[in-house]
C-alpha cells in the first residue's frame, strides 16, 4: 500500500507507541491522587507537557490538554465567546475555508446566541487576504478564528499579518493550526530563552493568542489534542473542572498525553534537520510535477509562490473527472489519497473548500489530495504517479502520454 493520506491522519511513531504502552502498563494510576503512585504519573504528565510546549517554544502551563483537535479549536472558541457576554451584539471573523470543526462552531454560536460571523476573503491560490482584517474589525469583535495551513491544499496564510491587525485592535486571535504544528516551525514565544530550538526562528507565531493543534497529525495517537493559551488571555472554561488549571475539566488521557509527547520529540528532531523538510518538499514537488507530465490537463490547486505551501501536501485536479471514482480506483490498486477532508469524505459533493476558494465546480468534482509525511518513501512517489496517470486515463477514455 502507498499511503499518501497523511493529513487525514499519521501513522504513531514506533516511540509514540511505546509510550502509550509504558503508560497502560506502569503509569494507569490516576494523576490526581496523593499516594505515590499517582503522584508518578502526574510527574509523567507534566514532563510531556514540558516536551509538547518546546515544539511549539511556548511555557508548558499554557497547554491545555484536550480530547483532540477538534476538541481543541471548540474548547478556545467556546472559551473566548464565554468572557465577551457584555458585548450586546457580538461578531466574530473567520473564513470560509476552514476546517468543519471551526466552520460548525461559528454556527452554533449563530444560531445559539446570535453571534454573527464576519468572513475574510481569500486570494489567489485560496490563500486569505489580510488587507480585508482591519475593515472587518468593529467594536464589537470579540474573535479572529483562522487556520495556519489549509488541510486540503497545504496552502499557508499570513497568520503574521492577521496576528498584527489583531494585536492592533485588541482582538483575541485563535489560530487552527493543526496541519501545521510539528510540520513546520512553530514558535508562539514565550518558552525559557534558552532553550530556543534552532526551528523556532518564525515569529508569526508570537501575534497568536491561542493555538489548536493535534497529536495524530505529527505521528502521535488519536485522541489527544493540545490548546495553548497565551498568558493572560481572558478565557472562560467550557467544561469546568479541577484539572489543566481549570481550563478543561476530565481525568487526564495519559497514555494519549505520553504519546503526543513522545510524537512531538520525534516531531521536533524532524524539524531541527538541516535538510529533511526541504528533501520532503523535492520529493512532493517531482511526485506532483510527475502526475503534470503524465496527465497533461491536470491542474495543482495551490498558490504559485511555493513559500506559501507546506511541504507535505499536492492538491490535484483532474479536469471532467469524478474524485470519488478515481479514489476508488486508486484503492483499488493500493494508493491512499482522499478528496476534501477525512471528516467530510463520503459526501458526493464537490469540496466546498475548494469552491470557496473560487476554484472551477467542474475541476472541483475532480480534485484529489495527497500528503506524504517525513517516512514517505521517495521511491513509491513514482509508482504512485504512475498509477495516477493510469487510472485517470482508464477513466477518462484518453491515451497515457
Ligand atoms: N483542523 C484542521 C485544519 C484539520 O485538518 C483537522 C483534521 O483533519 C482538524 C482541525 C481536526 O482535528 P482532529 O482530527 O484531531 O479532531
Amino acid at each position: 500500500m502507498i499511503y499518501l493520506d497523511n493529513n487525514a491522519t499519521t501513522r504513531p511513531s514506533a516511540a509514540a507507541r511505546d509510550a502509550m504502552l509504558s503508560a497502560l502498563d506502569e503509569l494507569w494510576h490516576n494523576p490526581s491522587s496523593t499516594y505515590r503512585a499517582g503522584q508518578a504519573t502526574k510527574r509523567a504528565v507534566e514532563l510531556a507537557r514540558a516536551q509538547i510546549a518546546k515544539l511549539i517554544n511556548g511555557q508548558p502551563k499554557e497547554i491545555v490538554f484536550c480530547g483532540c483537535g477538534t476538541c481543541s479549536i471548540h474548547t478556545a472558541m467556546a472559551g473566548i465567546v464565554a468572557t465577551h457576554k457584555h458585548i450586546e451584539k457580538p461578531n466574530i471573523i473567520s473564513t470560509r475555508i476552514e476546517h468543519p470543526a471551526v466552520r460548525a462552531m461559528s454556527m452554533q454560536f449563530n444560531e445559539r446566541f446570535e453571534i454573527e460571523t464576519r468572513w475574510l476573503p481569500t486570494g489567489e491560490g485560496g490563500r486569505i487576504n489580510p488587507d480585508a482584517l482591519a475593515d472587518l474589525i468593529d467594536d464589537n469583535t470579540i474573535l479572529v478564528s483562522a487556520q495556519w495551513a489549509n488541510n486540503e491544499t497545504g496552502v499557508i496564510h499570513p497568520v503574521a499579518e492577521l496576528g498584527k491587525v489583531c494585536r492592533e485592535k485588541k482582538v483575541t486571535f485563535h489560530v487552527d493550526g493543526v496541519q501545521w504544528v510539528g510540520k513546520m516551525p512553530t514558535n508562539v514565544g514565550t518558552g525559557t530563552p534558552d532553550e530556543i530550538l534552532p526551528m523556532n526562528m518564525d515569529d508569526a507565531g508570537q501575534y497568536i493568542d491561542l493555538l489548536s493543534f493535534s497529536a495524530h497529525k505529527f505521528h502521535g495517537p488519536k485522541g489527544i489534542g493540545a490548546l495553548w493559551i497565551r498568558r493572560g488571555t481572558p478565557f472562560a472554561p467550557s467544561s469546568p473542572g479541577a484539572q489543566e488549571l481549570g481550563r478543561r475539566g476530565g481525568t487526564e488521557n495519559v497514555p494519549g498525553i505520553l504519546g503526543m509527547a513522545a510524537a512531538a520529540d520525534g516531531a521536533m528532531e524532524f524539524l531541527n534537520h538541516p535538510t529533511m523538510m526541504d528533501e520532503m518538499r523535492t520529493h512532493r514537488d517531482r511526485f506532483e510535477n510527475r502526475v503534470l507530465e503524465l496527465v497533461p490537463t491536470a491542474v495543482v490547486n495551490a498558490p504559485a509562490d511555493p513559500s506559501h505551501r507546506v511541504w507535505n501536501t499536492s492538491n490535484i485536479a483532474f479536469p471532467k473527472l469524478e474524485a470519488e471514482l478515481l479514489l476508488l480506483m486508486l484503492s483499488e490498486r493500493g494508493v491512499c489519497a482522499s478528496a476534501g477532508s477525512a471528516c467530510s469524505s463520503g459526501s458526493l459533493e464537490p469540496s466546498p473548500v475548494l469552491l470557496a476558494m473560487g476554484i472551477d465546480p467542474k475541476l472541483a468534482h475532480g480534485s484529489l489530495r495527497f500528503s506524504i509525511c517525513r517516512d514517505t518513501d521517495p521511491g513509491c512517489l513514482e509508482e504512485a504517479a504512475q498509477t495516477v496517470a493510469a487510472c485517470v486515463h482508464q477513466l477518462s477514455g484518453t491515451v497515457p502520454v
